[in-house]
């Protein structure tokens, strides 16, 4: 019974998880929060990260009861993400896994989203929707890949709600969606977005621009609420992602559909789905904040799967990529 330990940091998470043969046995995380107003940049985050990475290491091992002995495999996001921050990461993994002796397995990180759900949910073979603050696809299996059928073509969706809650200064902590998602539940009229959809694909960066022009324009004449913004925004992103997974799901034939990444955990976004799911006679899966926002234990159960399969990372080639595909990894763990 292979136990993987896994290393997470890719952004502002850092987590460290153990999996053993389909049971999470640790996942402490630990998250930078910066400041109402800002996001956070590459180097801070990487100097928060090698603050406590050790720290976590030493509270994951205790929490699964074992010991370094007990490890069979180290697996550490090699991308996609900041790079000052996977770096950080991807040094403690090498370092742990040479001081063991033990082998290292690098892996993509939008894999771990998909694999721990999988693991927690139980979902077969579902269309995906990856979307948190660095990404946002639609992904379906296919002959041995995760095969992109829609993207963002701009930010992620994540990165719109998060850089809109800068504008109206609302608090990063617990996490910027977070608190858009409380606000939007009291907002009451729908102020008109653009909604943009192209073909499979979603773009953003123009629903931004013009929202954070709205905000100034119509909360200065008391037209609308920060709360209403709230709403409006939820309402209108979270539509055209329903339709692109819609139509994702219509192509393949699929009767699952899984929600996984950190806005993920966005109740509003899960209704939405949930609703078009049923209407279509499929099956919505989502996982709650422990394991749809970045944690290690989705990396490790990924590389859980990499190690069973025969896969090894040399330390040659144990490097980080902030551009690293979900379709680049040949998925020889599934039939
Ligand atoms: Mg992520």
């Amino acid at each position: 019974m292979p136990a993987v330990l896994g290393f997470e940091g890719s952004a502002n998470k850092i987590g460290v998880g153990v999996v053993r043969d389909g049971t999470v046995l640790a996942n402490p995380r630990r998250t930078y929060v910066t400041a109402p107003g800002t996001g956070f940049l590459p180097g801070d985050t990487a100097r928060h990260h090698r603050a406590v990475i050790l720290d976590l290491l030493q509270e994951a091992l205790t929490e699964a009861g074992l010991t370094s002995q007990d490890i069979d495999c180290i697996a550490y996001t090699k991308g996609p993400g900041m790079g000052a921050p996977l770096a950080s990461v991807a040094v403690v993994a090498r370092t742990v896994a040479q001081l063991w002796n033990k082998p290292l397995l690098g892996v993509n990180h939008c894999i771990g989203h998909i694999e721990m759900g999988r693991l927690i949910t139980g979902a077969m073979n579902p269309t995906v929707l990856y979307v948190s603050g660095g990404n946002t696809q639609v992904i379906s299996y296919s002959e041995h890949r995760y095969r992109i059928f829609g993207e963002t073509i701009d930010i992620a969706v994540g990165n719109c709600l998060d850089r809109f809650a800068r504008v109206l200064k609302i608090s990063n902590d617990p996490s910027p969606g977070y608190n858009i998602e409380q606000m939007a539940k009291r907002g009451k009229k729908l102020v008109e977005l653009p909604y943009t959809v192209k073909g499979m694909d979603v773009s953003f960066s123009g629903i931004l621009s013009f929202i954070e022009d709205v905000a100034q324009r119509m909360l200065a004449t008391g037209e609308c609420t920060p709360e209403d913004l709230c709403f409006s925004l939820q309402e209108t992103v979270f539509a055209m992602l329903v339709e692109i997974t819609e139509r994702a799901m219509a192509h393949c034939g699929s009767k699952e559909a899984l929600i996984v990444g950190g806005v993920g955990c966005n109740t509003r976004l899960q209704e939405m789905m949930a609703a078009m799911c049923q209407e279509r006679g499929a099956r919505l899966f989502a996982t709650d904040e422990r394991f749809c926002i970045d944690n290690g234990a989705m990396i490790a159960q990924a590389g859980w799967e990499m190690f069973q399969a025969g896969h090894r990372t040399p330390l040659t080639e144990s490097g980080i990529t902030q551009r690293y595909r979900t379709d680049e990894v040949e998925v020889t763990w599934r039939d």
